[in-house]
């Protein structure tokens, strides 16, 4: 897959100190970063089923709290560096486990009505640019990573998407494949066949194979 290829792009960072966690004044929980280095990431091709492993992580405050420290916060501020309530994890993980769980039954509208019912709402920019042979591009960038989060089931559910890992021996990465024909599929995502996450894997992989033939 080919970075311009994608239709999203983004970044997201995770505080190298870890983040702490207190109660604010009106006794909300909140996290917040303990020291000025980060790591970047990208989610994408990093983590693709990201709202999967949100669904996967326990209910309680350590569940959110690692979920935090293992993917950086979840404001709703395109800044990777404030802190973030414990409720905003809480409240993004009951939605993503609840649409899972009602398009998994059939129970599609239903499944749309609690995507739509959007609060704390997800918001996005549009980048455009214009390619060397003139023709305009353009590509969504999420705000900040609980958007992405969204994005990323609404695109898992749009196209049929199931998720592999990578046969690189030395990767612990997921890929996207598609199942189904939705309108993003082409651009995003690799066929069933396919055993490597990256180019760079399918490469060192073949390598490893000769040294030891
Ligand atoms: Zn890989």
């Amino acid at each position: 897959m080919n970075k311009q290829d994608e239709l999203v792009i983004f970044r997201w960072a995770t505080c190298d100190g870890g983040y702490t966690m207190h109660s604010d004044y009106q006794g909300v929980r909140v996290m917040d970063p303990t020291s000025d280095e980060w790591s970047y990431y990208d989610p994408g091709f990093e983590v693709p089923d990201i709202h999967r492993k949100l669904a996967e992580t326990a209910p309680t405050d350590d569940g959110f709290f690692s979920f935090v420290e293992q993917y950086g916060t979840l404001t709703l501020l395109n800044d990777y560096t404030s802190s973030c309530s414990l409720s905003n994890v809480s409240t993004l993980h009951s939605k993503v486990t609840a649409v899972l769980k009602l398009w998994e039954e059939g129970e599609k509208q239903l499944a749309l009505k609690f995507l739509s019912r959007s609060y704390p709402a997800s918001t996005f920019e549009v980048g455009v640019n214009l390619s060397p042979d003139g023709h305009l591009d353009y590509k969504f960038v999420p705000n900040n990573l609980y958007s992405f989060i969204e994005f990323q089931l609404i695109k898992e559910l749009a196209n049929g998407l199931e998720y592999k890992a990578c046969e690189a021996p030395a990767c612990n990465r997921r890929f996207a494949i598609s199942t189904g024909s939705g309108a993003i599929t082409k651009r995003q995502t690799k066929t069933k066949r396919a055993k490597f996450c990256s180019d760079a894997c399918r490469q060192a992989t073949h390598r490893e194979k000769r040294k030891n033939t």
